[in-house]
């Protein structure tokens, strides 16, 4: 087709359309005054009413490439597939990042009059008029072109590829309406046919370029060859489309992604190159992994079969989202853990964060590791935090337990500071997350299930040490002079009270003063491993540890 044909023919696919021209969007958008060195980088998910650990560790790395420099971070929903749109789907994935901090200086789901909220609309299915501008452009160019084929052709031409063993696709010799003159056409378009609008490739096959990802480095990479689909039959742009010219007038500047979307890469820098935009830096980021617990290897992490892909999962346990955080920075910076650990007092924020030191290969999950990061985050918060923290998740996920826990504050806070070590030489470090903290310390607020399972003791015995214990117990007494009474009980019932002794002749005796004071912890706390014995009975006073005891003596 001519110049003149190529105009001609954009006139005639986009005539009904009154549509802004490429220039004017430009003005509209311009480019973004930013401090030297400062990215825009986005968020771009599906509506598909779902959001995983995956998009978390995404979303924190644009969060931190684009907030450690003054940059933006904005978020846009590609809902160019409708059978994938769910009802809230925006607003989960706003308030999910917002339970783990991360939050968008701009984008869909922000009010309208959000400042800076001025690269919109930011949710695909508005923007048509757009995408039909820069699609008319290419038409004009001779960049584009109009394919009627049907589902059947190209099957047909697919099985014919694969037979003579050719690459399969809409290239070259094989895509059939590549060259078809201005007359053929309008024919085509006058008997009502449906048609998609594919860009005319003008890549060399074989022919490679060289590519530098932010977290890869230097690849080579084929040259595309393909005449993609730009719009689909409802003039909807593809993902390909929508991407190069949402991140264009978005301006923005750095597009990390999954690094499923590489092998797209040639088909994307094309695109740029015929809309005659300049291309942003990509970053592919490496799929999430797991040790699978019966093979032994590593898989990818499914949405499917790992509970702990949801993001609810955390949620629901009561995962504390700094140590989320602290573990996804692990993993995604391979220098912030030691940073991290040289400066405990610093905020994750003063980190600095960098695409470049992003891990190339897979990124491992390992739920151990979490919960170590766990029991370290949360023993360092206040003991103000930690009771907030629970009591906000007991609102949500144990109501039941709201009232009992929290209603006496300086109870609930007494007891974190003893399960904190608070005030001791260190902190200690045994809770994971809300509900197994909130299970940890249950005996304080409610009766146990069945503490007596736990006892190692004969009932003889234990009715014994418990009953002494009953009769010397004096609530004023110190933790020592309240130990030296456990002393005499061990002495009294045949217990060694010397730990060099017991391991000398271990035959002489029922055991030692530890297992005297295991008896008491049982019965008063329905555990055997606790911390300060003598701490927990002077928070919960001496009316109920006698009440717990009694209910083992004599039965
Ligand atoms: N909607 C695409 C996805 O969810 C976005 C990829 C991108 O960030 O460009 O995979």
């Amino acid at each position: 087709m001519t110049p003149e044909e190529n105009i001609e023919l954009a006139d005639i696919l986009f005539k009904d359309e009154e549509l802004k021209t490429p220039e004017e969007y430009e003005e509209i958008f311009p480019y973004r005054k930013l401090p030297n060195k400062a990215e825009v980088t986005r968020l771009a998910p599906s509506p598909t009413g779902f959001i995983h650990l995956g998009n978390l560790y995404s979303a924190l790395a644009d969060e931190r490439i684009a907030h450690t420099k003054d940059g933006v971070f904005f978020l846009r929903i590609e809902d160019t597939d409708a059978k994938r749109k769910v009802d809230g789907a925006v607003e989960l994935v706003i308030d999910s990042l917002k339970y783990f901090g991360i939050e968008f200086d701009e984008g869909a789901g922000l009010p309208d009059d959000a400042p800076g909220n001025v690269y919109g609309p930011y949710t695909q299915s508005e923007r048509k008029e757009i995408y039909h501008t820069y699609a008319k452009e290419l038409v004009k160019k001779g960049l584009a072109y109009p394919c009627f084929c049907e589902e059947e052709e190209l099957e047909a031409i697919r099985k014919a590829q694969e037979e003579a063993k050719e690459l399969t696709g809409y290239y070259g010799k094989y895509a059939v309406w590549r060259d078809k003159s201005l007359e053929e056409i309008k024919e085509a378009l006058a008997s009502g046919k449906p048609y998609v609008l594919r860009l005319r490739s003008r890549g060399t096959p074989d022919r490679e370029f060289e590519f530098e990802d932010e977290i890869k480095g230097k690849i080579s990479l084929p040259e595309n060859i393909h005449d993609v689909v730009i719009l689909k039959k409802d003039g909807i742009p593809t993902y390909h489309f929508a991407h190069a010219v949402d991140d264009h007038l978005m301006r923005t500047t750095l597009v990390l992604r999954g690094t499923e979307w590489l092998a797209s890469v040639p088909t994307h820098v094309e695109l740029f190159n015929a809309l005659g935009f300049r291309l942003p830096k990509y970053a592919h980021t490496a799929h999430m992994m797991k040790t699978d617990p019966e093979t032994g290897g590593k898989r990818k992490l499914s949405k499917r079969s790992d509970p702990e892909m949801s993001l609810e999962f955390y949620k629901k346990d009561g995962y504390h989202p700094i140590c989320l955080k602290v573990y996804l920075l692990t993993l995604l910076n391979s220098d912030f853990e030691e940073w991290h650990r040289n400066n405990p007092e610093a905020g994750l924020e003063e980190f600095p964060f960098s695409v470049k030191k992003m891990n190339n290969s897979g990124a491992l999950f390992d739920m151990d590791k979490l919960e170590n990061i766990c029991k370290n985050e949360l023993s360092q918060l206040s003991e103000e935090e930690l009771a907030g923290f629970l009591e906000n998740w007991a609102r949500e996920y144990a109501p039941d337990k709201e009232d009992k826990y929290f209603s006496d504050r300086e109870m609930i806070l007494n007891v974190l500071r003893l399960y904190m070590g608070v005030g001791q030489k260190r902190r200690r470090k045994d809770f994971v997350n809300a509900k197994q903290a909130m299970e940890l310390i249950s005996f304080f607020f409610e009766e146990e299930e069945n503490p007596a399972d736990e006892f190692r003791q004969p009932p003889e015995v234990r009715n014994e040490i418990l009953k002494s214990y009953l009769e010397v117990f004096d609530y004023g007494d110190d933790n020592s002079q309240w130990f030296d009474k456990l002393k005499d009980i061990a002495q009294q019932n045949g217990f060694a009270t010397d730990r060099k002794d017991y391991k000398e002749n271990p035959e002489k005796y029922r055991g030692e003063t530890s297992d005297v004071a295991e008896v008491i912890r049982i019965a008063v706390t329905g555990r055997a491993n606790t911390p300060d014995l003598w701490g927990i009975i002077h928070i919960m006073g001496e009316e109920q540890m006698r009440d717990r005891i009694s209910r083992f003596i004599d039965k």
